[in-house]
């Protein structure tokens, strides 16, 4: 059996646990022999030749920063990749095919991005070798011989597959960029169609602007323009949608699914899995350890592979790689009359500047989770700080004022202040409800400054949530988090609002973690940046049913696992549902 000892280094604090406690507590180091030793960068780093596998370190970490795992039989093999001795060890690749979107599905820190920057040629895989020691073409098709990847890389080696790719972090850009979004796609078109696209992808708006001056959405775009100007065969896009709202999603994903013909492959990292099932032909799952180990499945037709993931279990090789089922259930409706009223309104105007906002009649209940739909500038904050009355309204009426915690979309990143003090609140009051279960005791040490997207957004949750509050609104709580990670989210909040009697308002752009989460749903129509008009809540389907109006399509659930679906368009599913009006199956 194969054994791999793996720490992640970002999560080592060899001081806060007392001196390197996991040397102490090795039965092995006792016997006098340097199973776990101090590293050259002060981390603790293990021999793997010494270690017995007991099982003991990865207990005692209070940060949860040694993995001592057992592979399965299977990988009797060198990893394609690892960094460095301690470090992440990748076992497969995805499979790119010609006329195919495909898609690679996980949770954060398996893999993907790693995968994916392999196949893209952006970064040398060492084969499992020391870090500095990278494989050339001919290694990794000797490597990979006898595998699609063999014919694969020698496509690739003799220039017959020409790759463009799109990273993950478009924020990045900015950075290594000055000048216009003009000047950058031309900088890079190489099939001279910088107006088409920028016709498709909406940028006209903006060509003109400086690079750092456009909005996380504006740039996805921008970034997924850039990639599909490159005269490649092959594009690869590492989650494409973040930033972008639902009608820029379908978009996006029409045009990227019309990039796949005979001649040309397309690979994508995807989280939204709505979005994934309407792109991809296949997908490929990724399973293993988060932050220790990664493997790929074989590719599985995408409907199917959706429902694997959900369910945590590979048949064919016989692996459950989750404790628990992710379960959608249908709808019932009219469950929830009984909720005691929180806020009512009627009849509310109100002008900012160029902008108008008015809001018909509507309540919000107690212990309700409500949902919300609708473009970034349409009102949704002005909306709930004249509920909270911070801001005055120019007519209307309100039976009260309420006070409202608001996790904002877009995060501040620069602050040093710890994670623990900024945490207080929570701390004190939510150790079961939010600390234990998102798991944010392993990152108190840390200053805000220094957590990843993922990191922040549930730090910033957890604030919001555990600040004193009759309601919660919540920006795009589910921008960097992945799919695991979205659904325990809405449970907790779920939780929190059901035990504590308060209310939360959920703006986001996923429809199925908005489905998974929300007992009513308020849409947002209008114009932004010129006028919105609030209007709900609804029940689920009925205000599905008049959002999807304004996007011309339908949707339906999966018979299997309950997962709502965009239908394909003009399918017979979708002319049954449009000719009935009932465009959302709930
Ligand atoms: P995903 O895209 O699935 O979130 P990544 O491929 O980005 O996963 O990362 C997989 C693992 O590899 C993570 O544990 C990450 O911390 C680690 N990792 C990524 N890049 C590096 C690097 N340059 N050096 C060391 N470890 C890395
Ligand atoms: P959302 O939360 O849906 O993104 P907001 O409520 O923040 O939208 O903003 C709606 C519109 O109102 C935007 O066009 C914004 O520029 C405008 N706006 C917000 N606050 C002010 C203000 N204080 N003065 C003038 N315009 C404002
Ligand atoms: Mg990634």
């Amino acid at each position: 059996m194969t054994r791999i000892a793996v720490i992640e280094k970002e999560k080592c604090h060899p001081m806060a646990c007392g001196g390197y406690l996991c040397i102490r507590v090795c039965p092995v180091n006792r016997t006098g022999q340097d199973c776990i030793v101090k590293g050259e960068d002060t981390k603790a780093s293990i021999n793997t030749e010494f270690c017995t596998g007991c099982g003991i370190c990865p207990k005692k970490c209070p940060f949860d920063a040694i993995h001592i795992v057992n592979l399965p039989e299977a990988l009797e093999k060198d990893p394609i990749h690892r960094y460095g001795e301690n470090g992440f060890h990748l076992y497969s690749l995805p499979t790119p095919m010609f006329g195919k979107v495909v898609g690679v599905l996980g949770v954060n820190g398996i893999g993907k991005s790693t995968a994916i920057k392999i196949l893209a040629g952006v970064m040398n895989p060492n084969l499992g070798k020391e870090k500095e020691d990278e494989a050339g073409y001919d290694e990794l098709i000797r490597y990979f011989k006898g595998t699609e990847a063999q014919n694969f890389f020698e496509k690739v080696r003799d220039g017959k597959i020409r790759i463009s790719y799109k990273p993950q972090q478009v924020e990045l850009i900015p950075k290594s960029f000055n000048g216009n979004v003009r000047e950058l796609l031309s900088k890079v078109d190489e099939k001279g169609s910088m107006e088409e696209i920028a016709d498709l992808l909406d940028l006209r708006e903006f060509l003109e602007t400086d690079i750092s001056k456009i909005s996380g959405g504006e740039l996805q775009r921008v970034a997924i323009a850039a990639t599909v100007l490159k005269d490649a065969n092959m594009y690869i896009f590492d989650e494409p949608t973040s930033f972008l709202d639902i009608k820029q999603r379908i978009k996006v994903s029409k045009f990227i699914r019309k990039l796949a013909d005979e001649d040309t492959a397309v690979i994508v990292v995807e989280h939204d899995l709505i979005i994934l099932d309407f792109m991809a032909d296949l997908v490929n799952i990724m399973y293993g350890e988060k932050g220790a180990y990664g493997i790929v499945s074989l590719p599985k037709p995408t409907k199917a592979g959706i429902n694997v993931f959900l369910e945590g279990y590979l048949k064919e090789d016989n692996i459950r790689f989750r404790d628990s089922q992710i379960k959608f259930s249908p709808r019932q409706a009219g469950k929830d009359v009984e909720k005691p009223a929180l806020i009512s309104w009627k009849g509310i105007s109100k002008r900012m500047g160029d902008f108008h906002l008015s809001a018909e009649q509507g309540e919000l209940k107690k212990r309700d989770v409500c949902g919300i739909l609708g473009e970034n500038g349409i009102g949704k904050t002005t909306f709930a700080r004249i509920l909270a009355g911070v801001v005055e309204k120019d007519s209307g009426e309100m039976d009260d004022t309420i006070k409202v915690s608001y996790k904002p979309q877009y995060l501040e990143s620069e602050s040093e202040e710890p994670v623990a003090s900024y945490l207080q609140d929570a701390v004190v009051k939510f150790e079961n409800q939010l600390i234990r279960p998102l798991n944010l005791n392993n990152l108190f040490d840390k200053k805000l400054s220094e957590l990843s997207g993922g990191e922040l957004q549930k730090v910033s949750i957890a604030r919001c949530l555990s600040q004193d509050a009759d309601l919660y609104l919540l920006d795009e709580p589910s921008a960097y988090l992945d799919v695991e990670q979205r659904l325990l989210i809405s449970k907790i909040m779920r939780d929190i609002m059901e035990v504590n009697l308060k209310s939360c308002l959920v703006v986001d752009h996923d429809l199925l973690f908005i489905d998974y989460l929300s007992d009513d749903i308020i849409v947002f129509d209008g114009e932004p940046a010129k006028h919105g008009e609030v209007k709900g809540p609804f029940p689920m389907s009925d205000g599905m049913n008049s959002f999807l109006s304004g996007l011309n399509i339908t949707m339906r659930r999966d018979a299997e696992s309950n997962r709502p679906r965009i239908n394909k368009p003009e399918s017979q599913m979708d002319r049954k549902q449009k000719s009935e009006g009932k465009l959302y199956y709930s």
